[in-house]
């Protein structure tokens, strides 16, 4: 399961015990969701 940090929106795939973000070192982050931005249609 990835996860992505709401503050910088780098993607963390692996987040072990302490759920950080190793690149601003945020303590925020969301689960990936991997089908949300294909199901858009506009007719
Ligand atoms: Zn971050």
């Amino acid at each position: 399961m990835a996860y992505i940090c709401i503050k910088c929106g780098k993607k963390i795939k692996s987040v072990e015990g302490s759920a950080r973000c190793t690149f601003c070192g945020g303590r925020i982050l969301k689960k990936e969701r991997p089908n949300l931005a294909k199901e858009i249609s506009t007719d």
